[in-house]
């Protein structure tokens, strides 16, 4: 099998969608290189959580620097001084962490990637909880996406958003059967807010918190309101 590149933020779904990646590349990590985008968030410890792991695991791993884009990106919390919302992913405000066409933009540098290795897939980590915020994490994006990867340079390549239709409980269900366990998700960093410990309060963490509730995990990271968090996790479904 060729070679296959992955976007990889650091968070708990790239998290386990790089290891599900190794996986099917039956173990061997010098079939797999992973990529993470410096977009002008406002924090990058996202990204030392993913250069720690990748370097742990074996895998090539690089940061791209997107930040020049920053003064076309403005308005999202997530790359401009706009506060980081609080609260679950349903809410309205959450579309302020929207970077406009973010996915699409990282697509087409990763596939540039994953043609310069060798490489025929670029795998990046969508799911079902994205659809209704993100337009570029619904299916008709990934095959559209995938059209044209296909024919745009000389070998095609391929889109590939293997946990598409998967919630954020079913991808920390798939990061079981790969043999992860809660521990193992220390090693990922999901909140928006770059502090020493997550927030446990924005959209993010929350729907982090939610996923191991329902798996019936512990979250292994501090939170920064511990009692908070801690009701998250014990709240009825
Ligand atoms: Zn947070």
């Amino acid at each position: 099998m060729d070679k296959s590149v992955v976007i990889y933020s650091g968070g708990m779904d790239s998290f386990t969608l790089l290891h599900h990646v190794i996986d099917e590349h039956d173990g061997d990590t010098s079939k797999v290189a992973a990529l993470s985008f410096h977009y002008g968030q406002r924090h990058k410890k996202e990204l030392d959580y993913a250069a720690r792991e990748a370097q742990r695991l074996g895998v090539a791993h690089q940061i791209v620097d997107v930040g020049t884009l920053l003064p076309l990106l403005g308005g999202s919390a997530l790359t401009s001084d706009v506060a980081v919302p609080e609260g679950h992913y349903a809410a309205e405000n959450m579309k302020l962490t929207v970077v406009p066409n973010r996915n699409m933009i990282m697509l087409a540098i990763a596939t540039g990637y994953a043609v310069s290795i060798d490489g025929n897939a670029v795998y990046f980590g969508a799911h079902a909880g994205d659809h209704d915020i993100y337009p570029d994490c619904r299916r008709e994006f990934v095959k559209a996406m995938n059209a044209v990867t296909e024919i745009a340079n000389y070998r095609p390549t391929y889109v590939r958003a293997p946990f598409q239709q998967l919630t954020k409980l079913t991808i920390l269900q798939r990061g079981a059967e790969l043999g992860l366990t809660a521990a193992d998700y220390a090693r990922s960093w999901t909140c928006y807010n770059g502090r020493e410990k997550a927030c446990g309060r924005c959209g993010s963490c929350v729907e982090r918190l939610e996923a191991f509730r329902d798996i019936g995990w512990i979250d292994p990271l501090e939170y920064e309101d511990a009692d908070f968090a801690r009701a998250v996790l014990t709240a009825a479904r």
